[in-house]
């Protein structure tokens, strides 16, 4: 699977879990939150149902009900509907609040505002079951009647008063369970007799009623019903009342909106891994091709170079890599070059005098015997400093380091290379604070120094002055070789340590240099943690200084 997929794949999995677990996480916390709030609900329901119930039996009707529910509704911050038994509407708060009435949920609770005639455990064991039998009831029948008739003027009484919109008084159940309010008021409006004398109308109806119930064998039992039954002709009519409403409910929170808006959530998030995909692969996939066009030997080839991130740094990265290769491969074609060019010379100047010999064109001596050698000495001298050359730079080169005198050996040198400044008429004189102790390897600094007074005595006429100096100086120890020499060109002062570099090539060969010797004496001082450098003005004289740590 190609990167980009790959990519797109991780991001678009994350994306989706994350939303996945949010989306869950949401959910759960608001349904456990409304699962509480359910809680509270049916707490409420039970307090909802005693009072709705008790306003009926008080008022005797369901008239003014509206204020109750927008009370209870309000102050419980709950949605409460009422109908009847067919389902119409008696009353719904979302109404009352001027809105479309929603769905509503939970089952219904039954508010049934008739009591329950209960005869006491007295009147039920006086009774005379044999005497019910015959048709009598003992004496349950005529409490039954007398219960009706008290409820009947409860009930009406207390509907009068609503009517005229005064608060019915308190009732409170009697023995018999059937609320009895006191309708002795001081001022009840009329209400009083009216309920009396309409209770007394119904009477013989009652007993009529009931009487269907001497012939059964338990008469309480059959009394309550036909209590229930006959006092549900003028009582407030049974109501359901339906709590919450559909907005409320856990199940909705996954409601088709909400799926749109998360499908559409979820294209975005495809949409954007893609790009995030493409973004992060584009980079990648110029890498993967560059890296194939630099294999395949286009060294030149470069990416390019975006952002501070990773992949950014990734692509500097390539570049100076791709660079750097370059840079090798174009200083090894001019190492070869050069190389070739060095030696060129030399042995052209072998074959040259050798097939000249052979020829018979140029009689056999000595001293031309000791030209070619000179010759072949010289090709042998550009090899050797070439291969330590080679090994230096590659960090090759052994050193064998002790601590000597730094001084001693400027001492030595001077004498060494006394015998050829004389033959030259170059003073050479040396000056030394020692003794300076150095952690280093003798030989090769020893081929360092004799370097560079062998140039310095090479390029100074004669009666001039090369001078060494040895010195203290701040953390390390300073050598110098000064001469009054031809000096060295401005422009080409930033050259003379480059192999192969002479200012006069055909001159500077005559004289035997491989032109790899300030190279080979950089680098040796390099390795001992040192550096070497040139300050020269031309037709005055150059002074080559190294300065290496002390111990
Ligand atoms: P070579 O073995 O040819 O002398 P070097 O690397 O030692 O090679 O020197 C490189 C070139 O630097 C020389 O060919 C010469 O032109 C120049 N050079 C080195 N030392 C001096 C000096 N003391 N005065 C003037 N030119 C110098």
């Amino acid at each position: 699977m190609s990167f980009r997929f790959r990519v797109f794949g991780l991001v678009l999995l994350v994306a989706v879990i994350a939303i996945g677990v949010t989306a869950w996480l949401s959910i759960r916390l608001t349904a456990l939150q409304i699962a509480e709030s359910q809680q509270t609900a049916t707490r409420n329901e039970v307090a909802t149902v005693r009072e709705i119930r008790e306003y009926a039996v008080r008022h005797g009707t369901w008239a003014g009900i509206d204020n109750l529910v927008r009370r209870l509704s309000n102050t419980n911050q709950q949605r409460i509907r009422l109908t009847n038994l067919y389902g119409q509407v008696t009353v719904d708060s979302d109404h009352l609040a001027n809105r479309q009435a929603r769905k509503v949920v939970a089952a219904p609770a039954l508010i049934d505002p008739r009591p329950t005639l209960t005869f006491p455990q007295k009147l039920l064991s006086a009774a005379d079951p044999e005497r019910a039998k015959t048709g009598g009831g003992g004496r349950l029948e005529p409490v039954t009647a007398s219960a009706i008739a008290q409820y009947r003027r409860t009930v009406l009484f207390a509907r009068c008063l609503t009517n005229q919109y005064v608060q019915p008084p308190p009732v409170a159940p009697d023995e018999y369970g059937i609320p009895v309010a006191n309708v002795h008021l001081a001022d009840d409006h009329g209400c009083g007799e009216e309920a009396k004398a309409s209770a007394a109308q119904d009477q013989q109806g009652d007993l009529a009623f009931i009487s269907g119930c001497r012939s059964e064998d338990q008469p309480a039992p059959c009394l309550t019903r036909s209590f229930g039954e006959r006092v549900a002709t003028f009582t407030p009519e049974p109501l359901l009342l339906y709590l919450g409403a559909v907005a409320d409910d856990a199940t909705n929170l996954i409601s088709r909106p909400g799926l749109i808006a998360g499908g559409g959530v979820l294209i975005l998030v495809i949409l954007g891994t893609a790009v995030i995909a493409r973004h992060v692969s584009l980079p990648v996939r110029d890498l993967t091709a560059a890296s194939r066009r630099l294999a395949d030997g286009h060294l030149d080839t470069r990416v390019r170079s975006g952002g501070r991130d990773e992949l950014g740094q990734l692509s500097d990265s390539f570049n100076r890599m791709a660079a750097a290769l370059e840079a090798s491969e174009q200083a090894q074609r001019r190492l070869v070059a050069s190389v070739a060019h060095e030696l060129r010379t030399p042995l052209s100047n072998l074959l040259g005098y050798l097939e000249a010999l052979q020829d018979g064109l140029v009689a056999p001596s000595r001293e031309l015997f000791a030209s070619l050698h000179d010759e072949a000495e010289l090709q042998r001298r550009i090899l050797d400093d070439l291969q330590d050359l080679t090994l230096a730079e590659a960090g090759h080169l052994t050193y064998r380091r002790s601590v000597f005198d730094l001084a001693d050996l400027v001492d030595i040198a001077r004498v060494a290379h006394l015998a050829v400044a004389e033959a030259a008429g170059v003073r050479l004189t040396a000056e030394t604070a020692g003794p300076l102790p150095v952690h280093a390897d003798h030989d090769r600094l020893r081929q360092v120094l004799g370097n560079l007074i062998g140039n310095a005595i090479r390029y100074t006429d004669r009666g001039g002055h090369v001078s060494l100096r040895a010195f203290p100086d701040a953390g390390h120890i300073t050598v110098e070789v000064r001469d009054t020499g031809c000096g060295i060109a401005p422009a080409d002062v930033p050259f003379v340590f480059q192999r192969f570099w002479r200012a006069d090539p055909a001159r500077d060969r005559a004289t035997g240099g491989s032109g790899l010797g300030l190279t080979i004496a950089r680098q040796i001082v390099r390795d001992h943690a040192g550096d070497l450098t040139v300050e020269s003005t031309l037709g005055e004289g150059s002074t080559f200084r190294f300065t290496l740590p002390r111990p």
